[in-house]
This record gives C-alpha cells, structure tokens and sequence, in this order.
C-alpha cells in the first residue's frame, strides 16, 4: 500500500527536487536555514539577488551581517537568521575549510540548523536517505495515516519505517509537493489526489459545484485527523 502510494507520486513527478533557489551546496544550506518559517517564494526572492554575488562563506563574511540583512530583510525573523548565517559561515571556514560537512552532527552543530535543514541538505546535496519533515509532511504523515506522529521526529521515524528503500531518497520532495498543491492545510483537493482510496482520513473533501462552491473539510478537521492517526496505530498493533 505505500509503495503504491509513493508509485502514483512518483508517477506525477519522477524527478522531483527542492524548491528553493541554490547554487552550491553552501548555498543550500543559507537558503534552507532562511526558510525556518518562512515560504520557499519568499526565500528565492531575496536569495537570487544575494547568491548572485555571495556563493562561498568567506564572501559572506566579507559582506557582512549589515550587507546580509539588506538582502533578506524581506525574510521574517531575518535579524536572528542573518546572526546564524553569519555565524555559521565562520565555523565553516574555521572548522571545515570553507566546506559544508555531509555529516549530522557536524551540520546540526552550525547556528540555526536543526534537523529539518540537515536532512534538507544531507538529502539535496549529499544523496543520503533522509526524510525532512516541514509542517507539509508533517500534516501528510498523520492526516493519510501514513505515518502519524505527534511531533515531527516521530513522523520522520514512522517515515523511516514504512517508505520502502526505492523510495527513500525522493520521499520527502514529493510528500512536499502532494502538501503544497493537493492536500493543502486548510481544504485537501480529495477530489483531485491520486492516492484518494489509499488515503486514511475521512470524509474526503468533494469536487467544487458548478457554483464554484465546494463542500468544506469539516470544522473539526483537526479531531478527524487525530482518531485517524489513532485508527492506523491500531490497526498496526
Ligand atoms: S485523499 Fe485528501 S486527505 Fe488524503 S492524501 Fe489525498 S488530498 Fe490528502
């Protein structure tokens, strides 16, 4: 049934990757670390006039945390975030040679990257078998029953467990992807998704009437979501 599941998202987009704007693996790593709450739009906005001229950490300390803040002030929380990109990008050439590590620890040691982003970048960069869980899978993991949790680290271990290896390394692009642009926070396109029938949670939303109207997920969507996840739980045990 997973694999099923990821067979038909793979089906819709066999390559997929990130959506954020990058040019090297430093790159990446500035642009995950931005977008902590923030849209990859919004990052890619402020990121493409900056990775133009700032593509290594000496050139981003040789810009400056004023300079950087020009470039990203667009960005929330874009005082604290240019701290740690500053900051990091001196351990990076103090401690690693100018180069982004492809270890965990190492990544999760720098200023304002935790696990998501290392598992962004290990991922992206590195082509290692990590599931970054942003607030998307996160909904996906429990809503679907695919992998419920009640915080992102037990959804990425439930992932772990459940995505068969062939599926692995593209797993977290296109549970993004299903989440940005079909089973959105609000209202799921139940309608409209490929893994409707290997899909956990009910009702599913209906097609928009000829009026444009469409029938709302319902208002206690959170609880649904909720005995859903438990549904599957119990159903494993
Ligand atoms: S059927 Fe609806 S809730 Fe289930 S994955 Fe598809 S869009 Fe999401």
């Amino acid at each position: 049934m997973v694999a099923e599941f990821y067979r038909r998202l793979r089906d819709l987009e066999p390559s997929p990757t990130t959506e954020l704007k990058y040019t090297n693996t430093y790159t990446l790593l500035v642009a995950a670390a931005l977008s902590a709450q923030a849209t990859d739009v919004g990052v890619n906005r402020a990121t493409g006039p900056l990775f133009a001229v700032v593509d290594t950490p000496e050139k981003m300390l040789a810009l400056g945390e004023a300079g950087l803040k020009s470039y990203i002030k667009t960005i929330g929380l874009f005082n604290t975030k240019a701290k740690n990109v500053m900051a990091l990008s001196k351990i990076l050439v103090d401690e690693h040679a100018g180069q982004v590590p492809a270890v965990r620890e190492a990544l999760e040691k720098l200023p304002g990257v935790g696990r998501k982003t290392a598992n962004v970048v290990l991922n992206v960069a590195f082509g290692q078998h990590t599931i970054a869980v942003d607030t998307h899978i996160f909904r996906i993991g429990n809503r679907t029953g695919l992998a419920p949790g009640k915080n992102p680290r037990q959804v990425e271990d439930n992932l772990e467990k459940v995505t068969p290896a062939a599926f692995k390394q593209h797993a977290h692009h296109w549970l993004i992807l299903h989440g940005r642009y079909v089973c959105k926070a609000r209202a799921p396109d139940c309608w409209r998704c490929v893994v409707n029938d290997l899909c956990a949670f009910t009702p599913k939303v209906a097609a928009p009437n000829s009026t444009g109207a469409r029938k709302a997920a319902p208002k206690t969507i959170g609880k649904v979501v909720k005995n859903t996840a438990k549904k599957i739980v119990n159903r494993r045990r």
